[in-house]
């Protein structure tokens, strides 16, 4: 893609374009960027700290425009946009919190010497984003490597550069140094040439495996260290001693916030047979009771897709689906708006060799299986070739443990659905990726693990 547009999935409208940038441009970004990183390495980390409670701060205080721009790009409910914004602030005060700890050297007992690790910066790193979360996904990135010491590039998704440039100027307005964060609207070329250039040490790269596949390529091919962070079809297990209010109250928003474009949002609804009728029943509920329109007005709740090519795609994900014996049990009624509306559907009966069994399926659809017992939804749960977050659902905590040991993925909660925090690492297994996010295991992604030994200090 990389056609820089800002288009408004309610109306459907194109309100801004961005041109690439130009060779002068990025020399300068890399340049300025690279300066940084060598600043930073004779600066305490405590003065970022300081920094970036003051981003955070920003970040709050100018809540409403971020959340605006966000919506009217990819169009997801304004109190949605308002909680991301809220999130991102605090990711950022707990790095700045817990950051300078965090980066104490660590010692390493040994009969050589006196040795210890330093945790350093090693360089520049270009984060690669999607749109579904145009804040977080930058601030998981760029919180942690500001406190380390790594300036961030970035180049966001196509669709939401309103966003990226609003969050680069709110870093800037907040008092972070020039370069900490620098936005440019990078096409693919422009991206493996941003890759190969020594000043840059590091990829990060949330998004999906073709994304992925792409940019980890030229990052192997350099040499450079990267994470991925990639898609998912997560597995919500339904035990037979699940709670029914839990069960309401967790699938009241597991596959409809961010109208289901969530990396971990519950893609695979697992159930033993006792409760399958249940489930069936309160997700029917939840989706016939949603009300679509304007995603900036509170009183909505049923929100258009990011864009009028990701709804054709899932329709063409149903159909295929369907044509290959899935059912769909329930599905919305027509949406009579001219936005990128997709109406929620709840799909049963998709088998083994059904086509979509093992895709992603990127907005409000519920597949649903019925199964015979715990094994069958642990088999079934890990019949994937993705390995991001899961869900179990249980009244019975060591029953719920023990299921939830047995998952192939990168996270499980235990009676709810997704969930991120600063303090809780965020990654996947097999092609969701490698790499975490969040908490100490997202500072340390780019650092340098240092050894410092003195051999005449035994
Ligand atoms: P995407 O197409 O892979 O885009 C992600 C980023 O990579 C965008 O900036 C995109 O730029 C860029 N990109 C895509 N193809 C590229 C290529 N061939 N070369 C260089 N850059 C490329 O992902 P998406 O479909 O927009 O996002 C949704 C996916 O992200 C879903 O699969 C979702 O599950 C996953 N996701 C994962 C996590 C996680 O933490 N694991 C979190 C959120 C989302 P353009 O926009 O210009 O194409």
């Amino acid at each position: 893609m990389a056609n820089y547009q800002s288009i408004n999935p309610y109306t459907n409208e194109t309100f801004a374009t961005y041109d690439h940038p130009t060779a002068t441009q990025i020399e300068e970004a890399l340049t300025l960027t690279h300066a940084l990183y060598k600043k930073w390495r004779h600066e305490a980390v405590s003065e970022r700290a300081q920094q970036l409670h003051q981003i955070a701060d920003k970040l709050r205080s100018e809540k409403a425009e971020m959340a605006k721009i966000m919506t009217l790009e990819m169009g997801k409910l304004l109190k949605e946009s308002e909680e991301e914004v809220l999130l991102c602030a605090n990711i950022c005060d707990w790095y700045a919190d817990h950051g300078e700890a965090l980066l104490a050297p660590t010692p390493l007992p040994s009969s050589l010497g006196n040795a210890y690790y330093l945790k350093q910066a090693t360089g520049v790193v270009l984060a690669c984003e999607p749109w579904n979360f145009p804040l977080y996904q930058v601030i998981r990135v760029f919180a942690p490597n500001f406190i380390v010491g790594n300036p961030i590039i970035l180049k966001h998704a196509h669709n939401v550069p309103g966003s990226a440039k609003l969050t680069a100027q709110l870093i800037h307005r907040a008092g972070a140094p020039e370069g900490s964060l620098i936005n440019l609207f990078l096409d693919y070329d422009q991206i493996a040439q941003v890759i190969a250039d020594p000043r840059i040490q590091g990829v990060a790269l949330t998004g999906s495996e073709r994304g992925g596949a792409s940019v980890a390529e030229s990052a192997g091919k350099e040499l450079k260290k990267s994470t991925m962070e990639l898609g998912g079809n997560d597995p919500f297990l339904v035990l037979a001693d699940a709670d029914h209010d839990q069960l309401v109250k967790v699938l009241a928003d597991a596959r409809t916030y961010n109208m289901g474009q969530v990396c971990t949002s519950s893609k695979r609804i697992i159930v033993v047979k006792e409760k399958y009728d249940e489930v069936l029943s309160i997700l029917k509920s939840v989706f016939s009771s949603l009300k679509p329109g304007d995603p900036l007005k509170a009183t909505t709740t049923l929100a258009p897709m990011n864009s009028q090519g990701a709804k054709d795609k899932l329709q063409r994900q149903v159909d295929l689906g369907v044509a290959n014996g899935a059912k769909i049990f329930y599905q919305y009624p027509k949406i009579d708006e001219k936005g990128a509306f997709f109406s929620p559907a709840i799909l049963t009966d998709i088998a083994p060799d059904n086509p979509i069994f093992d895709d992603e399926l990127f907005g409000p659809v519920a597949e649903v299986y019925k199964v015979e017992d715990d094994q069958a939804a642990i088999e079934l749960a890990n019949n994937s070739s993705y390995g991001l977050g899961s869900s179990v659902i249980s009244s019975n905590h060591d029953h719920a443990a023990k299921v939830s040991a047995q998952i192939e993925t990168g996270m499980t909660v235990i009676n709810g659905r997704w969930i991120t925090a600063p303090e809780l690492p965020f990654g996947g297994v097999k092609k969701s990726g490698y790499g975490r996010e969040l908490s100490q295991l997202g500072l340390y992604a780019f650092v340098n693990e240092h050894l410092v030994i003195d051999v005449t200090q035994k």
